[in-house]
């Protein structure tokens, strides 16, 4: 069907559609939905996965903020009864208007790199509904999110993901699996929310606010950083040595920077 339709890649909705069926079917291997499953596709393009994810027999709903889209996408899958067809901004999308059970939606996305991160913690504000989530980003927003402690990629983006989820950097897909191609290397990434978390804080705005404010100068001591937010005293309570940098650490020790925060 695609023959009869020609669609420009738009820049400003981040378009870089996948064509290389090798990292397509990689892809689809690593998500594995299932018939029976709930899954929700972000940014569906020309369906180059949702092809795949529909074939697996699971329940598929596709959020798409480019109206010129929407009728190839009836087209293609309007006709299959587990397809759902959402119009709008996944940024401002209400997950629970999907009626997902309790930790079942698998979120599935090729995303637009300039909106990755937002929609991450988009997402993350309904970490309750996911069972997991696997997306394609930039290979070093996935080293952010992946990192740990002790070198230059951990920082705020990898503490507040690794608060709420396990995460994995599965394999990185190079610019010429996509059109256009990007500037960028890209990875895939599984994302799996805790179902308890392992380092839960008072109050989780809170724990934002300390690794916000230590990473702002992410060079200084803690004991510098953080002056305005924790006296020395606080600092010492929480086990925490601050004459360390932010970079050296590990999410337990923020917790319980913010913990401190919160008494
Ligand atoms: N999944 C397709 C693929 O792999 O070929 C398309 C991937 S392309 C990188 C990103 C897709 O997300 C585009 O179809 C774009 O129109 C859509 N998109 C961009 N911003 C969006 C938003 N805020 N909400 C939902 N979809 C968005």
């Amino acid at each position: 069907m695609t023959e009869h339709y020609q669609h420009r890649a738009r820049k400003r909705f981040g378009q870089n559609f996948l064509h290389d069926a090798g990292v397509i079917h990689r892809i689809l291997r690593a998500i594995h939905a299932l018939p029976g499953e709930h899954v929700l596709e972000i940014g569906p393009g020309q369906g180059a996965l949702t092809e795949g994810l529909l074939s697996s027999g699971a329940r598929l709903d596709v959020i798409e903020l480019d109206k010129d889209l929407i009728p190839l996408l009836n087209l293609k899958y309007g006709s299959n009864p587990q397809f759902s067809l959402n119009q709008g901004d996944a940024l401002k999308f209400d997950f629970s208007r999907l009626g997902a059970e309790p930790h079942s939606l698998r979120v599935v996305g090729n995303l637009p790199y300039n909106i990755s991160t937002p929609l991450i913690f988009h997402l993350l504000d309904n970490a309750g509904l996911i069972r997991d989530m696997h997306f394609m980003l930039q290979k070093e927003v996935v080293e952010r999110l992946a990192a740990e402690p002790g070198g230059g990629d951990w920082g705020r983006l990898s503490i507040m993901v690794q608060y709420h989820c396990r995460v994995e950097h599965l394999f990185n897909v190079g610019p010429g699996a996509f059109s256009p191609p990007p500037k960028v290397d890209s990875a895939i990434v599984r994302l799996v929310p805790h179902t308890v978390l392992p380092h839960p804080a008072k109050d989780h705005r809170l724990l934002e606010q300390v690794v916000r404010e230590a990473f702002n100068q992410r060079r200084k001591t803690l004991r510098n950083t953080l002056k305005t937010l924790l006296s020395a005293a606080q600092i010492e309570a929480a086990g925490v040595d601050g004459s360390k940098r932010p970079e050296q650490l590990d999410l337990a020790s923020f917790v319980r920077l913010a913990d401190q925060l919160a008494n």
